[in-house]
């Protein structure tokens, strides 16, 4: 079935959907996520953070802001060699796309050419590279694309109207221009936003209605549930309805049908019985983190349960070079702070 992708969404129609009865709302789901994908198939992401804390952004939900006290030791950007180990043994665990975050404002000039080495040296093992390094520039993103580069995660976060409330040090323009570099530049995007940060029902449907009226869907949505940090201005905030989040999936799932929609921050919290309605609501694809890269974890093992339970199996990505028998763990992307949120 071939997809009329539609980018004229209005917030009205938007939260239409969110107020349709919940059956009605997961059957309406569902029939497009099956129309398009296999909706027993969920793509499994990792990430490296390659740089973590200390950012001297405000983003009030961020154990990696600097000026929070959240315990996260800010660190330098790791060394090549030992990014390069670590995209090894990703690649041994079946993972064909690896992808690294830095806890950055923004990418500087000075530390371009370090970073598109690290593509370069990633992409060279074969493997699908994705990054999250704050704002670029124009010839910035040209250059990590030239590196090698393939996808860019930059997420909105939430919906322009209530941007202000959580970030002063940036404004909407700015996620939007750094978005308009990664795609002119011809990478590819990975883009979403986290609910549960005290917005409204409008403002969740604004933020999914700016994401749908991109002039191109995102590849990849990450819907993120607010983890709460001590320390962070957010801890406390009251958590959102579990069903509130479900209704989030299915309305980005019928908004953006051919985008990988993303279950990650906050997974950790959620049981299985959540997570099942997610996936029936239209989320195929997972966040593991680093962790996945640990055999025998509890925490992928019970992952691995789950899917076993709900007949779900890793969505498949056949390479065509020679460090693949063609299956395979797929890793994606989120933002910096999801590290921590995730792990
Ligand atoms: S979300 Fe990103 S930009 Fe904001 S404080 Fe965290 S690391 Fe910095």
């Amino acid at each position: 079935m071939t997809a009329t992708l539609r980018h004229d969404w209005t917030v009205e129609e938007t939260v239409a959907l969110f107020d349709l009865p919940f059956a009605d709302l997961l059957h309406r789901a569902h029939e497009v996520h099956r129309a398009h994908h296999d909706v027993n198939a969920v793509q499994v992401s990792t990430l490296l953070s390659i740089k973590t804390g200390g950012c001297p952004e405000d983003c009030a939900y961020c154990p990696q802001a600097a000026r929070y006290a959240t315990g996260v030791q800010a660190e330098k950007l790791m060394a090549l060699p030992a990014v390069v180990h670590k995209a090894r043994q990703a690649r041994e665990a079946g993972a064909t796309r690896f992808c690294m975050g830095a806890a950055w404002r923004s990418l500087k000039d000075r530390d371009v050419e370090k970073v598109a080495g690290i593509v370069g040296a990633v992409k060279a093992l074969g493997m699908e590279t994705c990054a999250t390094l704050g704002m670029l520039t124009g010839d910035q993103a040209r250059r990590l694309k030239a590196a090698g580069l393939d996808y860019y995660n930059h997420n909105l976060d939430t919906a322009p109207d209530f941007y202000g409330d959580i970030i002063s040090t940036r404004d909407y323009q700015d996620r939007l221009d750094t978005l308009g570099h990664v795609r002119d530049a011809g990478l590819k995007t990975c883009c979403g936003g986290i609910v549960g940060m005290g917005e409204s029902r409008t403002q969740r449907a604004g933020l999914l209605r700016t994401l749908a009226t991109l002039p191109e869907h995102p590849q990849s949505v990450p819907i993120n549930r607010l983890v709460q940090v001590e320390g962070t201005p957010l801890a406390g905030t009251a958590l959102l309805d579990p069903f509130e989040f479900v209704r989030t999936i299915a309305v980005a799932r019928i908004l953006m049908p051919l985008s990988m929609v993303r279950l990650s921050a906050g997974r950790a919290e959620m049981n299985d019985e959540l997570q099942a309605l997610c996936f029936f609501a239209g989320a195929n694809s997972i966040f593991y983190g680093e962790k996945l890269l640990t055999t025998g974890n509890p925490d992928v093992e019970a992952d691995r349960a789950l899917f076993a339970r709900l007949g779900i199996h890793p969505l498949e990505v056949v390479l065509t070079d020679d460090h693949h028998g063609g299956t395979t763990v797929h890793a994606d992307i989120v933002e910096p702070c999801d590290v921590d949120a995730a792990a």
